[in-house]
């Protein structure tokens, strides 16, 4: 951390206009990959879920300590190209024939067909293309996980097949000469803070699976927990307690077969702590009582705090330097709202929080912005300059 702002400081010094940009901290991702990987049991496999951030340098960061990645799309399978040796899955709702047909002819780890449908038409491609192919069926659960910011299961939802289907599912599949049901697939659950609600989650996924296995008469050799491992952006102290997870984990892996890989497809966790953005402060002021600081920059660049209705956790970096000969504005001691650069009310990156201290010219340094950040932004509304990509 002391890093970036030292760097923000230096570039300050030679920007030619106000500063907007991404950094990201390579190296940090590295080891935190390396270290969750370690932290696993032999039987399970880390992934990496890329469309939390399918950045290329941190794709080629990343690829050296995971054992996999998932697309979900045909775009993201292409980005993947560059990694030949790594097994890659691939998952979506509403997958195109190309993207079937690109999955099956490059003979990737695993497809996670999302339907009835969706198994029918893998098979049909399977026959086409003259190749028998093992899918994982995706399942949504019964019973969710604790409270998660955005759940999957245990309610309707536009993924996978549902639990109480599953048996009319299994009648049809079975009947499809081209396709075999190798695997099942989990994804449930997305920013869960609640490492025994995962645990418990992981242990349903182990007992349904084991259980189909036995009742279908299957041969599985793949189970797939998903992501939705979270980053606790509230900061309420209660971070996703990762040690207790590791430590847990093996008492329920081991239940498994060893003739299963077992996989968690990791975006948030992997690539969220690892991203910042900075923007300058370029107006400060109070409307109607209440405090604002403006951004160049704003939610056409991060869209996650206005997607979820949320404060973006952020700290102050001071810059002395000042150009103009005039005064400099600044709020002291104020619950400050940082917003950006567009014409619209939604452009809100931070609510009434605490502040003791902001200048015009000061630059705000949004921390947890390595996934979910970028690539679901709107970039082109109102068509203001990108942001710089900074890799430290
Ligand atoms: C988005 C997604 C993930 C990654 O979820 P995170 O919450 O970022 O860990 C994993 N698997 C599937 C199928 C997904 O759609």
């Amino acid at each position: 951390m002391p890093n970036t702002e030292r760097l923000i400081k230096e570039m300050m010094k030679m920007k030619t206009s106000p500063f907007c940009a991404y950094l990201y901290d390579v190296k940090g991702m590295e080891e935190h990959a390396r270290n969750l990987a370690a932290s696993l049991p032999e039987k399970v496999n880390l992934y990496y879920a890329m469309k939390a951030n399918p950045d290329p340098v941190l794709l080629q960061t990343l690829n050296k300590h995971v054992d996999g990645f998932e697309a979900a799309s045909l775009g993201e399978l292409d980005k993947l190209s560059a990694y030949p040796d790594h097994r890659k899955v691939i998952s979506g709702p509403a997958k195109t024939d190309d993207f079937l047909k690109a999955a099956i002819g490059r003979e990737i780890r695993m497809i996670h067909a999302e339907s009835i449908w969706e198994a029918e038409r893998i098979d049909h491609i399977a026959r086409m293309m003259g190749k028998k192919v093992g899918i994982a069926l995706r399942i949504n659960l019964e019973k969710a996980i604790g409270k998660a910011r955005l759940t999957m299961a245990g309610k309707p939802t536009q993924f996978g097949i549902s639990e109480s289907e599953l048996p009319a599912a299994m009648e049809v599949i079975k009947q499809l000469p081209f396709i075999e049901v190798s695997g099942f697939h989990f994804h449930s659950v997305s920013n869960n803070l609640d490492a025994e609600a995962h645990l418990s989650f992981a242990a349903q996924c182990v007992e349904r699976a084991k259980h189909w296995e036995l009742l279908y008469h299957l041969q599985i050799d793949y189970v797939n927990f998903g992501g939705g491992i979270g980053i606790d952006y509230e900061q309420t102290d209660a971070p996703f307690n990762w040690e207790l997870f590791a430590e847990k984990l093996p008492s329920i892996t081991d239940t498994a077969p060893d003739r299963w890989e077992l996989v968690f497809e990791l975006g948030r966790y992997l690539a969220g702590p690892f991203g910042f953005y900075a923007a300058e402060v370029m107006d400060v002021k109070e409307n109607h009582g209440q405090a604002f600081a403006a951004v160049r920059g704003g939610t056409h660049h991060l869209r996650l705090p206005a997607a979820w209705k949320m404060s973006h956790p952020f700290e102050i970096v001071e810059i002395e330097e000042w150009p103009y000969p005039l005064r400099r504005p600044e709020l002291k001691g104020k619950e400050i709202w940082i917003t950006g650069e567009l014409c619209t009310p939604n452009d809100v990156l931070v609510r009434g929080m605490p502040c003791s201290r902001i200048r015009v010219g000061d630059i705000v340094l949004f921390h947890q912005a390595g996934a979910y950040a970028w690539t679901i932004s709107h970039h082109d509304f109102l068509s203001h300059g990108k942001p710089e990509m900074i890799y430290m």
